[in-house]
């Protein structure tokens, strides 16, 4: 019986997680990096524990560290979020040693699903597809090059245990092959410690399609239906949804089926997702299978209605699968925006600093998972996810009115994030169609620019002139006239 979850985690994920925690009555212990502890955390957690260096090496990626901090405080299970460890096997592998329950899946299948060349040749065995590619052994150039050849252009050329959009390299013709491999071998290496590499055909204008799967120990595994992702920057998810829109059921059924093969095949255990890409005449294939919970999370919880750490915890305290899979009916419409630090006007730069005013939005249909408060201070450090805003309407456009609502409504001052250009991507015409595509930002690029801004000094004056400006105490919500924050137009949003 699980009574105490450490978390070696931190921003909104931590908070995700001890909120579901409360719910259970379950005790919570947040495992975190010196001096990083969000207002949330605070709030929520508890009991916090440093793991005593503001590094992440030293602190979030420290096994033994995690280990003595979980054994310290008495905690019988550790939840590890995503990212950091929460796909390494080491962490899961070592809970199993010291007697802590690990929630997630095994080592074993962790470690099978951590490399693409590794569950590609897996999956193909389940006969589950999978891009036209190279997936050998023989990693010299040579054989490479004569396989990108038969493979032909466009490429991309893929660090097989690489995450997070890194280590991918586009080839769009056979004299660009050598130097891609150079570098992608480099940039694998050194993010990922390890140099294999994979080939696939690169889909043009494809969809980034995923079926979230939970399987408990006692065999069963379930879908809780698709997520598109298709809104990416640099490979990178920044809106998601579900339903994926303008997919019809037959497609969305050949997809869930190919998941539960894969999950089946591998004896699936707790929340895990299987990605695919949709080539624009409807063709997919499997791209990698995340481990873990993953960051969009929260449209399948909102178009279920189900709360999915807590179906992570269940399981993983040895209990049945919650559902049966024709009670989960997908209803309704729900988008998500990932809100970053960083400056869409100026290369998407990360930005530093310190976050001066705080405002969330609410209302119907509104949710956000959020990991900083006034105050909070930004670091290069981490990734710079801030928060992320849900809405859920009874259709996509209902879903998308309330998005948009609530960014008018979302206010953060003193670090500049990227919501105006979250906004402008919502509210075009495309998008409002259901034309998406994973090259969607950089086919609108010109329409998703900035239109100019009022001037940072400006911003401070009305500040100050509203009793906000740096320094001074800040007034509650409700004193502020919502016409500061129209002059504030697009700044700081
Ligand atoms: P999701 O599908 O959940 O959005 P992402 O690929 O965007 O998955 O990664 C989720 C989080 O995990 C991000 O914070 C990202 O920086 C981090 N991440 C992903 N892969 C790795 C990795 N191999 N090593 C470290 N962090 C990673
Ligand atoms: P990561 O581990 O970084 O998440 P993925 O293999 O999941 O790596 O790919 C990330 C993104 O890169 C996908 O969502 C998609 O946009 C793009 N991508 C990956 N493989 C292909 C491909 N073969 N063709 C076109 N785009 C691809
Ligand atoms: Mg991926």
């Amino acid at each position: 019986m699980i009574r105490r979850i450490l978390v070696p985690n931190r921003g909104e994920i931590a908070a995700r997680i001890a909120r579901t925690c409360r719910t259970m009555g379950i005790e919570t212990v947040l495992a975190h990096a010196e001096g990083d502890v969000s207002p949330q955390a605070r709030r929520l957690f508890d009991e916090l524990i440093s793991l005593g260096s503001a590094e992440a090496a030293q602190s979030y990626l420290n096994v033994g560290q995690i280990i003595d901090a979980a054994r310290e405080r008495g905690a019988d299970a550790i939840h590890p979020g995503y990212g950091f460890l929460s796909e390494r096997a080491s962490l899961a592998q070592a809970c199993a040693e010291a007697g802590l329950v690990f929630i997630g899946p095994s080592a074993d299948t962790i470690e099978k699903m951590g490399s693409k060349s590794g569950s590609r040749h897996l999956m193909k065995t389940l006969g589950v597809p999978v891009v036209p590619g190279y997936d050998g052994d023989d990693q010299q150039d040579s054989t490479l090059v004569a396989e990108a050849d038969r493979i032909g252009f466009p490429l991309l050329v893929k660090a097989s245990a690489g995450g997070g959009g890194k280590g991918m390299k586009i080839v769009r013709s056979r004299d660009e092959v050598a130097n891609a491999l150079a570098s992608a071998r480099r940039e694998a290496t050194k993010a990922f410690g390890d140099r294999t590499l994979l080939l696939e055909r690169y889909i043009e204008h494809p969809r980034h399609v995923e079926i979230q799967i939970l399987g408990d120990s006692h065999g069963t595994v379930l879908h809780l239906f698709e997520r598109d992702c298709s809104i990416q920057r640099r490979h990178q998810k920044i809106v998601e949804e579900s339903p994926a829109p303008l997919y019809g059921d037959d497609l969305r059924q050949q997809m869930t089926k190919a998941a539960l093969a894969a999950a089946d095949g591998v004896g699936y255990q707790n929340a895990g997702t299987v990605e695919f890409i949709v080539a624009p005449d409807g063709a997919f294939y499997f791209l990698e299978m995340n481990t873990r919970l993953q960051v969009e999370h929260p449209v399948t919880e909102e178009v279920l209605g189900l709360d999915l750490v807590r179906a992570q915890i269940e399981v993983a305290d040895g209990k049945p699968v919650p559902w049966g899979q024709d009670s989960l009916i997908q209803r309704g419409h729900a988008i998500e925006c990932r809100i970053y630090a960083e400056d869409p006007d100026e290369g998407f730069l990360p930005q530093t600093g310190r976050i001066e005013y705080y405002r969330e939005p609410a209302g119907p249909g509104v949710r956000v998972d959020s990991g900083v408060g006034q105050g909070t201070g930004i670091s290069v450090h981490f990734d710079p996810l801030l928060a992320k805003l849900i809405a859920i309407g009874r259709d996509r456009d209902e879903a998308i009115a309330r998005l948009r609502g609530a960014m008018e409504d979302f206010a953060i001052l003193g670090t500049r994030t990227n919501l105006s250009y979250l906004r402008r991507i919502i509210t075009h015409t495309e998008f409002a169609a259901g034309r998406v595509s994973t090259a969607f930002v950089v086919d609108h690029e010109e329409d998703l620019r900035a239109v100019p801004a009022p001037e940072a000094a400006s911003v401070a004056a009305v500040l100050a002139s509203e009793g906000l400006g740096p320094g001074s105490p800040a007034k509650s919500a409700g004193t502020v006239r919502s016409s500061v924050w129209e002059m504030l137009g697009d700044w700081g949003r």
